[in-house]
This record gives structure tokens, C-alpha cells and sequence, in this order.
């Protein structure tokens, strides 16, 4: 069956697109991690660093996001035909299109698909697409162990915690905090385990072999789909992702249905635009590649899974849609004020940051997630730093006036929408918002109940004399 044409919510008790509070309260409590913030702002600081540099030497670079943009606007106003092209493709190639409208179908379709193979065990390559349908859990629940391969996420796998940002989910852990879950959680591990990076790394490697070369199944995400050819691709830095993609007899993926591109050429743009505004590299390290099923080379099952869970609902709005124009670089989160001093547990979702604010509400209804609109200070630096250009600040603002408002701020601002579209009270307000300077000084704000308002803002002092005023004179 085929959903699209029938946009549906993510639905709630399933998956991590929601917290468990409110973004301003979960903000709180982060803040109150110092070691939490000096690791982000070294990570953050260093990626950012990194990636201008070999940004700042292609000449192209505005070209090649205005390329980007222009290739994800067309794929979104025709996304069923060529999801439709992609699944022919791929069957003709010898895979098996299985189609999910959430996440408790695609969940479903991947642990009938593993208990087929008789495997109790799979090993995975980083997926965002299975943490935001909470796939491990389901797995877990059918009695089938999934181990996670990509460095980071086996830390946090390990430390029994949650990925805190896109790219680098174990951000905000350091090393010696790395030894010590290494040290707890990791079978066979050294006790003299120390905490320098390649030791680490050499223990992980040692912990994965054994796993790589003795299960048969393995699932992974999907960064691009390629419809003139039914090519899935998925881009990494490790070669674990490797390991998973070509060792095991079965590989199943799950991708969200946005993932797709028309053509091999389309492909080149973004192969380019990916690595340097995530990682900072000029060419990403391990670009794996396939098509269907080769005999004699590579899984000889294939099945793609494409994942709706939202996505056409957030396709039905025609200014939000750009949200699935992301490529997931984080080049987002590394630059935003607001998630450098959070981190990405406070957004609730699996999509932290700046285009967490915009994709988790969309995909599960703004109520689910009224406060991440305002996870912003609007400054736009996310924009700037975009590859596909996604214009986040519009759509951050466009989400607020979706999000539910109280009663009093309704009031409010309908009150101040009729006094500025009338010159004569207007100008009695502004003549009246003098006596802000008696009731509320700089620096101390407004009483209750428009002390929220000056809570985190200074009250502009209002001056002697206004514009009128100053123009009657003359
Ligand atoms: S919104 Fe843009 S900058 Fe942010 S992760 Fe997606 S593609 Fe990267």
C-alpha cells in the first residue's frame, strides 16, 4: 500500500520525537551540566573551525547550495513519482520495497523480517531514521539484540544514554567519561584501559569484530536514494558502516521517504556539499554504494523500508516542507547559540538544534512539541550555515503562529493588533508607555503579569518625547 496522499502524524507512545517536558524546562536542567557545556562548546567550536576552512576554498560554494536547494524543491513537488521509480528499480534489481506509514509498521516489517533470517542478533550502521522510530527497543522487545557499530552511538549505546547531537551523538561525553563506560558496559574489555583516543578506538575495534564477522543480519539507514537506478548510499567515517553494508546475508534499510534524488548527477551535488559543512572534509572518508542484490558479492537479501511517519504531513505544508529538504550535516547545531549552550537532550527528539525546532513539530503535530519553535534566538545563523539552504528562522516563526498561545497572550495581541492599525490610539499608547518608566525600571522589568515578558529581556527605556511629538513641534 501506498500512503502518501495521506498525511498522518508520527504517532504519539512510539519512537523519540518527543520529551518528556518542555524545551525551556529540559533547557534548565542542561544548563546546569558545566561539563556537559565545555565539551559542546570544544566540539562545536572545533567542527565549525574545521568545516569553514575547506568551505572558504570552493569558489562555488554559493552555486552549489543554490544547486542543492533547487534539486530537494523538485524532488518534494514530485515525490510519489519518483518514489514510485525507485521502488521499480530496486525490485527489478532484486530488493524488496516494503512501504510504512509510522513507526509502528516499519517496526514491525523489520522485526518480522529479522525473525525470518532465525538471527537473535543484528548489527546496525548509525541511523537517525531507526532512533526516531525507537527500532532497538522494539527489537529488544522481540528478543533480538541490535548492536550498534558507528563509534559514538556504541558509546552511547553502551552508557545506556542518548545521542545528543546529528553527527557526533556522543558529543557530550568526553574521554575519560568514554573509559569509564568502556570499562563498565563493554564485554572482554582491558581493565587497564586508558583514556587516549586510539586506545579507545582499539578497544571498540576488538569489541566489533568479532560481532561483524558472526551475524548475519544487519540493518542500516540510508543518506540518499538514487530513483533513475533504485542505488541506495550511505556515507560515514569509520568503515563500520562498511562492515554492516557487505558482510551479513540479509541488509535491511530504513529511510525516510524525503531521502530521494532523481539521478546520479543530482548525487554529485550533494556528495560535495554533505562533508564539508558536516565533518569539514573535503571528501567523505567511507562512501558505500548499492544496488539490489549482486550474487556472489555483498548480502544476498535486500529489503528497503520506506518510512513515512510524518513526513507527508509535513509535505502538505507548503512553507515547513523545506524541512525535508535536510541532508542531516549538524552544520546547523554547530553554529546555533542556543543548542552550543544546551545540548541536543533538551530538544526531547532525536533531531536536536536548530532543525530539530522545525522537523519534530511538524512531524508530530505542533502540540506535541508547542515549545521548540522557540528553542531560537532567530538570529539566522542557521540559515547561513544550511548547505541545501533551508530558511529555518522562517519556518521557525511560521511554526510559532501555528503553536498553541494562552488565552491572555491571544488577548494581548489582538488588543495591540487594533490599537496599531489606528493612528489615534496609537499614538495615545505610545504616550501612555511612558508610564512603563514608573511601573518597570531598566534592568528590573514589568510587575506581574507582564514580568514574564521582561523575565529574560531588558525593558527599552522609553524616551521623553516621541516621534509625534518631536514632528508636531516642528
Ligand atoms: S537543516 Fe541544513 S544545516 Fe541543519 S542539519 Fe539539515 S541540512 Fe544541515
Amino acid at each position: 500500500m501506498t500512503f502518501l496522499g495521506m498525511p498522518a502524524f508520527a504517532p504519539r507512545g512510539v519512537g523519540h520525537l518527543r520529551g518528556d517536558e518542555p524545551f525551556p524546562a529540559a533547557a534548565r536542567t542542561a544548563l546546569g551540566n558545566s561539563q556537559m557545556r565545555r565539551n559542546l562548546r570544544h566540539a562545536t567550536t572545533t567542527i565549525r573551525g574545521k568545516s569553514g576552512r575547506v568551505i572558504a576554498e570552493l569558489p562555488d560554494w554559493q552555486d552549489l547550495r543554490s544547486a542543492g536547494s533547487a534539486i530537494k524543491a523538485d524532488v518534494m513537488s514530485r515525490l510519489p513519482e519518483l518514489l514510485e521509480e525507485l521502488e521499480t528499480r530496486v525490485t527489478a534489481a532484486g530488493g524488496t520495497v516494503h512501504w510504512a506509514a509510522d513507526a509502528n509498521e516499519a517496526n514491525e516489517i523489520v522485526t518480522r523480517l529479522v525473525r525470518e533470517t532465525g538471527s537473535d542478533r543484528v548489527i546496525k550502521v548509525k541511523s537517525m531514521a531507526t532512533q526516531e522510530i525507537a527500532l532497538n527497543e522494539a527489537l529488544e522487545a522481540a528478543g533480538i539484540t541490535p548492536v550498534e557499530t558507528d563509534l559514538a552511538e556504541l558509546i552511547v549505546q553502551l552508557g545506556e544514554d542518548k545521542p545528543s547531537h546529528i553527527l557526533v551523538p556522543a558529543i557530550h561525553r568526553n574521554r575519560s567519561e568514554i573509559r569509564e563506560i568502556f570499562l563498565r558496559a563493554m564485554p572482554g574489555v582491558d581493565p587497564s584501559l586508558t583514556d587516549d583516543p586510539p586506545v579507545l578506538a582499539a578497544a571498540a575495534r576488538r569489541y566489533l569484530r568479532e560481532t561483524f564477522l558472526s551475524t548475519r543480519v544487519a540493518v542500516s539507514g540510508a543518506n540518499f536514494a538514487i530513483a533513475e537506478t533504485g542505488t541506495l548510499a550511505v556515507v560515514e567515517s569509520e568503515g563500520n558502516g562498511r562492515m554492516c553494508l557487505t558482510l551479513p546475508d540479509t541488509l535491511i534499510t530504513v529511510m525516510g521517504i524525503e531521502k530521494i534524488l532523481p539521478t546520479w548527477r543530482d548525487l554529485e551535488v550533494f556528495l560535495q556539499l554533505l562533508p564539508r559543512a558536516s565533518t569539514g572534509e573535503r571528501m567523505n572518508p567511507y562512501t558505500t554504494m548499492w544496488t539490489g542484490v549482486t550474487p556472489g558479492d555483498g548480502p544476498q537479501n535486500f529489503h528497503l523500508v520506506l518510512l513515512d511517519n510524518g513526513r507527508s504531513a509535513v509535505l502538505a505544508d507548503e512553507v515547513g516542507r523545506q524541512a525535508l529538504h535536510c541532508i542531516r550535516c549538524s552544520a546547523c547545531l554547530n553554529v546555533c547559540p542556543v543548542y552550543e549552550r544546551t545540548g541536543g537532550h533538551a530538544y526531547g527528539s532525536v533531531y536536536p538544534g536548530p532543525i530539530g525546532a522545525i522537523l519534530s513539530p511538524q512531524l508530530t503535530g505542533i502540540e506535541d512539541n508547542a515549545s521548540l519553535p522557540y528553542a531560537s534566538t532567530l538570529c539566522g545563523a542557521c540559515f547561513d550555515a544550511c548547505p541545501v539552504k533551508i530558511d529555518i528562522p522562517s519556518i521557525l516563526v511560521h511554526l510559532r503562529n501555528q503553536a498553541p498561545h494562552p488565552r491572555a497572550e491571544r488577548a494581548v495581541m489582538a488588543t495591540a493588533s487594533r490599537v496599531m492599525q489606528n493612528p489615534r490610539l496609537y499614538a495615545r499608547a505610545q504616550r501612555a508607555a511612558k508610564l512603563a518608566r514608573i511601573v518597570g525600571r531598566r534592568g528590573r522589568g514589568l510587575p506581574p503579569p507582564f514580568s514574564g515578558w521582561t523575565a529574560g529581556r531588558d525593558l527599552p527605556e522609553f524616551p521623553d518625547q516621541t516621534f509625534r511629538d518631536w514632528w508636531a513641534a516642528r
